[in-house]
C-alpha cells in the first residue's frame, strides 16, 4: 500500500534523535504530519524545522503534565498563536491526583482554547487521560475549530458525549493492540477516525512509531471495519479533508452542492 496519501495528526517531531531526518521522511513519503510540542518556547525551534516543507506542520502546546512546570509560558500563546493553525500538545491529564496541579491544568487547557476560539479555524490536538469527561465539558457542543482527541481512553458514555461535542478521534497502534482500545476504537462512528502514531512515545516493532507507520494502522482499521485497506485510507483521508476544512470553506462548499 504507498504512503502517498497517509496523515499523523499526532507526532513529536522534536523529541525524534534526528528530527530533521524525521522530517525529510514525511516530506519523501508524502505524510500529512502534525508536529506537536509540549511548551510554546520550543515553538519556534519547531517552526523552523519544517519551514518550507510541504507535508509537515509545526502546532502550539503545552503538555498538561508540563502545566506546573511551565505555566508562565502561557504569555507566549497569543502571538505565536498567530503562526500556526496547529495546536497541541495541549488537555488534561488526571494521573496527576493533586488538587492544584489538576486545577493548574485546567487553567492552562482553558487558556488555550480562549485563544483559539476566536480564529474559527483552529485544529487542536487534545491529551485527555483519566480526565475525558472534564476534557470533553470545557470543549463543550460549540467550540469554533476541529478538535481532535488523542489516544482517547475514556468510558463509552464519555465517548458519546465527544461525538455530540463534534470532535475526532486520532487512534495510533498501541491503541488497536490492547483489547480495550480497540473494543473503544470500533464504536467510534467511522467518519470521525483520523491517524496518529503519538511517536516517539508509543513503540512499533520494538523502535519509535514513525508517521510512515500509519500503514499499519489503517491496516487494523481495515481489520476492525471489516473493509478493504483500499477502502479504509480513502475513508481516512475524506476525514481529514473534512477536519481540515475551515467554517467560510464549508458555506462555499455547500454553495457549490446547491448549484
Ligand atoms: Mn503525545
Amino acid at each position: 500500500m504507498p504512503h502517498a496519501h497517509l496523515h499523523d495528526m499526532h507526532c513529536h517531531v522534536d523529541l525524534f534523535p534526528d528530527p530533521r531526518a524525521l522530517v525529510d521522511e514525511c516530506e519523501r513519503a508524502g505524510v500529512y504530519t502534525v508536529a506537536v510540542t509540549n511548551t510554546p518556547s520550543v515553538f519556534r525551534a519547531c517552526v523552523a524545522l519544517v519551514t518550507g516543507r510541504r507535508f509537515v506542520r509545526a502546532a502550539l502546546g503545552l503538555h498538561p503534565e508540563l502545566a506546573a512546570e511551565r505555566h508562565a509560558e502561557l504569555a507566549l500563546v497569543p502571538e505565536l498563536l498567530q503562526e500556526t493553525r496547529y495546536v497541541g500538545e495541549i488537555g488534561l491529564d488526571y494521573v496527576a491526583t493533586d488538587v492544584a496541579t489538576r486545577t493548574l491544568q485546567r487553567r492552562v487547557f482553558a487558556a488555550f482554547l480562549d485563544a483559539c476560539a476566536p480564529y474559527k479555524d483552529r485544529v487542536l490536538t487534545v491529551h485527555s487521560r483519566r480526565a475525558a469527561s472534564d476534557v470533553i465539558a470545557m470543549i463543550g457542543k460549540n467550540f469554533p475549530g476541529t478538535v481532535v482527541l488523542h489516544w482517547f481512553s475514556g468510558t463509552v458514555g464519555e465517548l458519546e458525549r465527544a461525538v455530540e461535542s463534534g470532535c475526532y478521534f486520532s487512534v495510533n497502534g498501541a491503541m488497536l493492540a490492547s483489547e480495550r482500545g480497540n473494543t473503544l476504537v470500533r464504536r467510534i462512528p467511522r467518519e470521525r477516525v483520523l491517524l496518529e502514531t503519538d511517536g516517539p512515545f508509543v513503540k512499533q516493532e520494538g523502535r519509535s512509531a514513525r508517521p510512515t507507520d500509519g500503514v499499519h494502522t489503517v491496516l487494523a482499521l481495515a481489520e476492525a471495519w471489516q473493509i478493504a485497506p483500499v477502502d479504509t485510507q480513502v475513508l481516512l483521508e475524506r476525514t481529514l479533508r473534512t477536519a481540515l476544512t475551515r467554517p467560510h470553506e464549508e458555506k462555499a462548499h455547500e454553495a457549490t452542492e446547491r448549484e
